[in-house]
């Protein structure tokens, strides 16, 4: 499995400056089994942005080439790395459970504290591309020792195909004795059962020929070493390696996406999805995105040794362009909270405590409308939530934390699941072609929990999922009702947001003050 799929817009066959009400009728790629549908030149009604955001079909072809190319090179375990961990970031972010319409001043309001918009393990999970190139292939079984300045000699070899680890031992140069006594010392320290060929195995003998010690490296931060003790016993433990971090600003300007943009700017792909992440509801750049367009970054930087290992916290984002204005997002983490969040210049949270949209989904196909014809029915029906036509099998996640009040067949919802939140709110989710396990009446969901998947069950003329919402048993429509904007920060944490914010944005700022490689400055 390779990146996912690109989103082929043909931004720039549209009018720049046409609004962005217009932006979908003329050159865009009809959607396979698209009906009729009044929400065809709704932006919203636009793919969710994917990974990549090409601007050019000309730059798209060779840019599919290139990554052909790259793909072949890295080999399908990278490749699959890296589509898992762009998974992982794009599943697993969480949100807020207030509701979005009346901010709650009291932090004892929140039962369970803000979920993490962005964990920040699954965002770079990724390894950088050089890491998970493949190895070479496994060196010959005996290896060379190599004298070290105290008479001692080291043997260092790799894992490589050994069928287990006493294999692996024996291929290294130890007797079956010592390799008894490793496997001894080793057990409840190493899984040998998760060793893998890239690992390395490193040994010392003394002049006498006996073994001294043995390293076992199997992580990027951590190894196992295995000692003789005051008694000449072999012994083991995990050594933990220090992570040096150290925070980077990095700057580059859209040319024929953003996933290219931040590639050459030397960062990992997956800092897209930050991107579309913190910034969804505010521009969507599958559709936005164009070229001249300025972003920059301020990025951990993880060292081991002095050596890059990985990027990690995403600190401040800033995206500049010519339809999407100017944005700026700040990671902060708020005093008796348990996680950080995403805020804006003002100290107000970037995303509201709602998913506007609880799935992956092609295109609108209906928006809601009290005074609807009803494809299947003839008549005026009205259409008491949005249809977001998506695949059969598509994740279907809770909008909102809440408890489910029913989850099962509901004559034409087909598969429906309604959830209770705070508020007075309700939202349902109909047509699903199962609904998740464990998700029954009485559960208490998380926001982006996985309650189903999209599909046609009921009353239904193609797979897409029916999303309602109501409130104190009214229909609203979602689409309005759950754009509402973020949480203050209380006051008393503003002083020391303001100062963390002004540092990171100097910070930003000095990224942008020389052109990045091989781009000139944007207009
Ligand atoms: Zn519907």
């Amino acid at each position: 499995m390779g990146p996912r799929p690109v989103n082929l817009l043909p931004v720039a066959e549209r009018e720049p400056s046409a609004p962005p009400t217009l932006g979908g009728a003329a050159g865009s790629r009809d959607e396979p089994g698209a009906s009729a549908s009044e929400g065809g030149s709704d932006p919203l009604s636009r793919p969710l942005p994917s990974v990549d955001m090409p601007l050019l079909r000309g730059q798209v072809r060779a840019e599919r080439a290139k990554r052909l190319a790259l793909g072949i090179a890295l080999g399908v375990g990278a490749l699959g790395a890296l589509a898992f961990a762009i998974l992982g970031s794009d599943l697993s972010f969480g949100g807020d459970e207030e509701e979005p319409e009346a901010p709650i001043e009291e932090p004892a309001a929140l039962a369970t504290g803000p979920l993490e918009p962005l964990p920040e393990d699954a965002l770079f999970a990724e390894e950088p591309l050089e890491a998970v190139e493949p190895e070479e292939p496994p060196p010959p079984p005996e290896p060379e020792p190599v004298e070290s300045e105290d008479g001692l000699q080291r043997f260092e070899t790799q894992f490589g195909d050994a069928l287990g680890f006493r294999p692996a031992l024996v291929a290294a140069g130890l007797s079956s004795n010592e390799c008894a006594d490793v496997e001894q010392a080793l057990d409840g320290v190493l899984d040998f059962r998760r060793c893998r060929p890239e690992d390395r195995i490193v040994y010392e003998r003394d002049p006498a020929g006996e073994l001294v010690g043995l390293e076992y490296h199997d992580e990027a931060t951590s190894y196992v070493v295995v000692q003789r003790d005051d008694e000449g016993a072999l012994e083991a433990e995990r050594v933990e390696r220090e992570l040096e971090t150290q925070r980077v600003a990095r700057s580059g300007v859209v040319r024929t996406s953003l996933g290219d943009a931040i590639e050459n700017a030397g960062l990992g792909r997956t800092l897209v999805g930050v991107f579309v992440e913190v910034f969804d509801g505010k521009v969507n750049f599958s559709t936005q995105a164009r070229a001249g367009d300025r972003f920059r970054v301020l990025v951990e930087e993880e060292r081991l040794e002095g050596e890059f290992l990985r990027w990690g916290q995403v600190h401040a984002l800033e995206y500049t362009g010519q339809r999407a204005g100017e944005l700026r997002a700040f990671w902060f983490h708020p005093r008796g909270q348990e996680r950080g969040n995403w805020y804006d210049e003002t100290g107000r949270e970037l995303r509201g405590s709602w998913l506007r949209v609880p799935c992956r989904y092609d295109r609108i196909s209906s928006p809601f409308d009290p005074r609807r014809m009803h494809p299947i029915l003839r008549r005026i029906h009205p259409h008491n939530g949005v249809d977001f036509a998506a695949s059969t099998g598509t994740p279907v996640w809770a909008a909102a934390d809440g408890t489910v009040t029913w989850a099962g067949p509901k004559g034409a919802n087909g598969n429906l699941v309604s959830i209770r939140h705070e508020g007075g709110y309700m939202t349902h989710y109909a047509h699903l072609h199962r609904i998740q396990r464990g998700i029954r009446c009485g559960v208490r969901v998380d926001q982006r929990q996985l309650i189903g998947a999209v599909g046609t069950t009921g009353r239904s003329t193609g797979p897409h999922l029916h999303f309602g919402l109501k409130r104190n048993g009214r229909f609203l429509d979602p689409m309005e009702v759950l754009n509402g904007p973020g949480r203050m920060l209380p006051a008393g944490q503003l002083g020391r947001f303001r100062r963390r914010m002004r540092e990171l944005r100097a910070e930003l700022e000095a990224a942008g003050e020389e052109p990045a490689e091989g781009e000139e400055r944007g207009g």
